[in-house]
């Protein structure tokens, strides 16, 4: 099972990845878009790791809900209601409890990624984060369902995300500010699809 412990070391691990990556993202950025990624995530994660160093959350729900909530109200653009919106998510799924077992984890992703649906209205193919998430969600699924324990199963997730990510290079975007630039966003990484690699990395890291 994935304790709450561990799901905080995940969250303080995706922190230190945006951070350590916030130079990158913000150059996918800045290629595509108005260059600031890097610095809405690092300083969203930096608000969220202050937040849960002052109080520890009791459970799985208030851990998640108090993520999603910070990064709702601590960046602006896209990105922060996008992943607010998937931890808030999240947290509706876990219920109050201290630990996940591998289905629990995967329904409470699964329900994140559908909360990014349902706000951002992304497709496959659109050249956004839903090009990352989807397909690790799905690669967490079948590597549940096909007896996986839940390091190989975040794995699988992690490398799927990558995939997805790697994928998003020759797209023409059709959602965000990248989809402005036309044909002139083909030929460079969605920064989205970027950070939610390093979302799964972290997670299959926490978990190892
Ligand atoms: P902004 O574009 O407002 O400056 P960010 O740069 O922080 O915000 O985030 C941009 C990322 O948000 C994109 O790379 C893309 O992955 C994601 N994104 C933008 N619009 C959408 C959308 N409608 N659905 C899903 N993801 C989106
Ligand atoms: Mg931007
Ligand atoms: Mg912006």
């Amino acid at each position: 099972t994935v304790s709450i412990a561990t799901l905080q070391d995940w969250i303080i691990r995706f922190g230190a990845a945006v951070a350590e990556k916030r130079e990158w993202l913000t150059e996918l950025d800045s290629a595509i878009g108005d260059a600031d990624h890097g610095a809405n995530m690092a300083r969203g994660m930096s608000a969220v790791t202050e937040k849960l160093a002052a109080s520890a959350p009791a459970a799985a729900d208030d851990l998640l809900k108090t993520v999603g909530m910070t990064l709702v109200s601590s960046v602006g653009g896209a990105s922060g209601p996008l992943y607010g919106t998937f931890f808030l998510r999240m947290g509706m799924t876990t219920g109050a409890v201290q630990d996940l077992d591998a289905t629990g984890l995967a329904a409470a992703l699964r329900a994140g990624l559908e909360g990014i649906v349902a706000r951002g209205k992304p497709e496959a193919g659109d050249k956004t984060m839903f090009d990352a998430m989807s397909p690790a969600v799905d690669a967490l699924d079948a590597a549940i369902a096909g007896g996986a324990d839940l390091a190989e199963a975040t794995q699988a997730a992690a490398v799927a995300a990558a995939t997805g990510r790697d994928a998003t290079l020759p797209l023409v975007a059709r959602k965000g500010r990248a989809s402005y630039l036309g044909e002139r966003s083909a030929g460079h990484l969605d920064p989205g699809a970027a950070s939610t690699t390093l979302l799964f990395e972290t997670l299959a890291a926490a978990i190892a």
